[in-house]
C-alpha cells in the first residue's frame, strides 16, 4: 500500500511566511525529490484541500477567526491581540496561511477516515501550541487537533504523539478532559523553558485522568535513553488503550545542535527518531505523521527525508544526492548526524523514577 504525501507549490509559498521556519519547506521537499522518491510509484503525492472556517472552528473560536481575517499589522500588541505579534509574529494574509496549514493536517485525516491510505505524511503540519483563540509558540492554528477532531469522526481511541523538544501544550488542553484521544508527549522540562508546562503530575482531568501522558526530560537525552523510555511507555499504551488510529508530531529540535536552545539541547541523531517510528509502524494501525519545530533547517530536512523512507519502506544512502540545495548540506553532504558532546542530564535513577511513576498511572487506563 503507498503512502500519501502532502504537498503543493502553495503550501511552500504559505509556509514560507512563517519568518522562523522561512525556507525550511521547499528544502525539505528538494531533498526528498533529490532521492527520487517523488517518482517512487509507493509515494502518492496529494494536493491539499484549503480548509474552510466550518473546520477551522472544529477547535478555534469564531472570535479568533475573525480576528485573523481583519488583522493589520497597526493592532497588534494591543491588548486583544489573541497571541500575534509577540512569539508569533503578524503575517500578511494570515488568515489564508491558517486555512492552508489547517487544509493540509485536515486532508491528511480526510484520507485516513477514507481508508485510502494506511499512511500520511505531512510536513508541514505539527502546530501543537496554538490555543483556541490564541497563537502561540510560532503556531497559529492547531491543525494537530483539527486532524484529530477530524479522525474522531470514524475513530474512538487516538493516540497522538509529540516527539518536539517543547511540550505538545496545545493539543493536550484540547484533549485533557476526553479519554477519546491519549496525548503522549516527550519534551525538555526546565525552569524558564517555552512553554512550561507538561510535568509528570500533569495526566489530564475529570474522566480523561490518566490520558495525558507527560514524559518530561532534562537537557542532553540522547538515542539510546530515548528510545529506552519511548519503548516502555508506547509498549504499555498500545497494550493498555489499544488505539485505532495514531497521530505523530515529529518535531524536528529535539535533534542534537537545534538552534532554539542551543545551550540546552536535546541529542538525538536520525537513529533514535528512526527506532521510535519503527515501532509506530510495527503495529500496522493507521498513521498521520506531522513535522512540528525544527529550526537547523537542513538537519529537520535530513530527518524528515530519512523517515518519509522509513514510512515507505524504502532505503536510502548516505551521501545525498546533487541537488538546487546541495551546498546547503556542508561540510559532509551526508544524511546522518553525528551525536554531540554534550552530557546527559537525566540519570538513569531520574528516568527509572520517571518511567515507574508513568507506567503506574497507565494501569489505570480502562476501555469501554
Ligand atoms: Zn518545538
Amino acid at each position: 500500500m503507498s503512502v500519501g504525501f502532502i504537498y503543493s507549490e502553495n503550501l511552500i509559498r504559505e509556509l514560507d511566511k512563517n519568518v522562523k521556519i522561512e525556507g525550511r519547506s521547499e528544502m525539505v521537499f528538494s531533498l526528498i525529490k533529490s532521492y527520487g522518491l517523488f517518482e517512487n510509484k509507493n509515494l502518492k503525492l496529494i494536493n491539499p484541500v484549503k480548509s474552510d472556517d466550518k473546520h477551522l472552528k472544529l477547535f478555534h473560536s469564531q472570535e479568533y477567526i475573525d480576528y485573523l481575517k481583519t488583522c493589520q499589522i497597526e493592532y497588534v500588541e494591543s491588548e486583544d491581540d489573541f497571541g500575534i505579534g509577540y512569539d508569533c509574529p503578524y503575517i500578511e494574509k494570515i488568515h489564508d496561511y491558517v486555512s492552508t496549514v489547517a487544509g493540509a493536517s485536515l486532508t491528511a485525516a480526510h484520507l485516513i477516515n477514507q481508508d485510502m491510505f494506511k499512511y500520511v505524511i505531512n510536513w508541514n503540519g505539527g502546530w501543537h501550541h496554538a490555543k483556541r483563540d490564541k497563537a502561540s509558540g510560532f503556531c497559529y492554528v492547531n491543525d494537530v487537533v483539527l486532524c484529530i477532531m477530524k479522525l474522531r469522526q470514524k475513530f474512538s481511541r487516538i493516540l497522538y504523539i509529540d516527539l518536539d523538544q517543547h511540550h505538545g501544550d496545545g493539543v493536550q488542553e484540547a484533549f485533557e478532559f476526553t479519554n477519546k484521544v491519549l496525548t503522549l508527549s516527550f519534551h525538555k522540562y526546565m525552569p524558564g523553558f517555552f512553554p512550561g508546562t507538561g510535568s509528570l503530575e500533569d495526566i489530564g482531568k475529570g474522566i480523561g485522568k490518566f490520558y495525558s501522558v507527560n514524559v518530561p526530560l532534562k537537557t542532553g537525552i540522547g538515542d539510546k535513553n530515548y528510545v529506552l523510555m519511548f519503548s516502555s511507555i508506547f509498549s504499555k499504551i498500545i497494550s493498555v488503550y489499544k488505539p485505532e488510529t495514531l497521530v505523530v508530531q515529529c518535531g524536528a529540535d529535539s535533534l542534537t545542535g537545534d538552534p532554539i536552545d542551543i545551550s540546552n539541547p536535546f541529542n538525538l541523531t536520525l537513529e533514535g527518531y528512526t527506532k521510535c517510528i519503527e515501532m509506530v509502524i510495527h503495529t500496522q494501525l493507521p498513521t498521520v505523521f506531522l513535522g512540528g519545530g525544527g529550526y537547523h533547517l537542513a538537519n529537520s530536512s535530513r530527518l524528515w527525508c530519512h523517515l518519509t523512507a522509513l514510512i515507505m519502506a524504502e532505503k536510502l544512502k548516505n551521501d545525498i544526492p546533487e541537488h538546487e540545495m546541495f551546498l546547503r548540506y556542508a561540510p559532509d553532504y551526508e544524511l546522518c548526524i553525528e551525536a554531540g558532546k554534550v552530557r546527559d542530564k537525566n540519570s538513569l535513577e531520574y528516568l527509572d523514577k520517571t518511567l515507574n511513576t508513568i507506567l503506574n498511572n497507565l494501569n489505570n487506563i480502562k476501555i469501554d
